[in-house]
């Protein structure tokens, strides 16, 4: 279906649960979140109707994130039965890493073929300040587990942050010389009330490019990342400037969060319930959401924060 901006929108993401084992500094408070009341939270029954609702409108790709997702006791059947869902190509993940020890095999046998790991640091210190209760050993074993299950793809995601980790830049770039895997480097958004961080820590990715001047651009993957890559390198590194440099005209997506609501832009309030409604009832939500989806998510700044009203983790990112 497309949007009133002639977007073609085929990407749905899916937050299965706000909770997180991890309680990262730009994403989500020190106390965690007010646990919502079970009831008003989507079914497993729920997330596969609105992924068959999704599907009769032309969403070809799912991406299952949270909070994190893997804390979610249902994860591998909700992935199996969202891949099984006709019209549905593709079902991606989004994790901190920390169970995929146990869980990458289950996965990939559920229909899982590209995951997607957060990894913003490589110093076990500096792991566990900005996760403020993690150890780098955990997400490392993660990462370990995801490469050897089989996926497709395997993208590590490090958010940038002034101060704390662009004098790691070479080295998680390096990362994609030892293994066959891409990483990312994501321009830090202001969200809701995620985080200290003053205008000092807004890396733009421009800076990326400075610190790597052996990266050659590659062909684009249809994604929204810019690809660059090392020579002698098995994977890309991908560079995502939502802050920078939007590209909000080539938007492909809508997202669901875990409390059911449809939000047809990452950084906007709108949102649309689709909480309670059989299959016809979401595909019309889903169908309003798409044709109200706004044209671009407006400025974005240590001034401007994010209009989302919601941190990351109750979005999904
Ligand atoms: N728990 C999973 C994880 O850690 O990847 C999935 C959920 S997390 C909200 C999804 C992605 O959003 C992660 O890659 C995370 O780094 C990113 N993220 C969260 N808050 C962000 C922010 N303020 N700016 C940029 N990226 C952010």
């Amino acid at each position: 279906m497309k949007d009133n901006y002639g977007r073609e929108i085929n990407y749905m993401r899916i937050s299965v649960t706000e909770l997180c084992n991890l309680r990262c500094r730009y994403c989500m408070p020190e106390d965690g979140i007010c646990k919502k009341a079970h009831e008003d939270m989507l079914t497993e029954d729920e997330m596969i109707t609105a992924v068959e609702a999704a599907a009769s409108l032309g969403i070809t790709k799912l991406r299952i994130t949270g909070g994190e997702p893997l804390v979610k006791k249902n994860i591998v059947s909700i992935c199996r039965r969202a891949a099984a869902v006709p019209g549905i190509r593709e079902v991606c993940l989004t994790t901190n890493g920390t169970l995929l020890p146990q869980l990458a095999r289950p996965l990939v046998d559920a229909g899982v073929s590209r995951v997607n790991i957060s990894l913003d640091t490589l110093d076990a210190e500096k792991f566990r300040y900005i996760s403020r209760c993690g150890e780098l050993s955990q997400a490392a074993a993660g990462i370990r587990a995801a490469l050897d299950a089989g996926f497709e793809k395997i993208k590590l995601n490090a958010v940038l942050i002034g101060g704390f980790n662009d004098d790691e830049i070479p080295a998680l770039a390096e990362l994609t010389r030892q293994y066959p895997l891409d990483v990312r480097f994501i321009e830090l958004m202001p969200m809701y009330d995620s985080g200290d961080f003053g205008p000092e820590a807004f890396i733009p990715y421009t800076v990326v490019l400075d610190k790597l001047p052996e990266a050659v651009p590659v062909e684009q993957d249809g994604g929204v990342a810019r690809l660059y890559r090392l020579p002698g390198a098995q994977g890309n590194i991908g560079l995502i400037s939502p802050v920078s440099a939007h590209f909000c005209a080539a938007c492909n997506r809508i997202r669901l969060t875990a409390d059911g609501k449809l939000k047809p832009c990452l950084h906007s309030g709108d949102e649309y319930s689709l909480k309670g409604k059989d299959c016809d009832g979401m595909v019309a939500e889903l169908r309003g959401a798409i044709l109200r989806k706004p044209s671009w998510h407006g400025a974005l700044d240590a001034v401007n924060r994010s209009h989302a009203g919601r941190n990351m983790n109750q979005i999904g990112g």
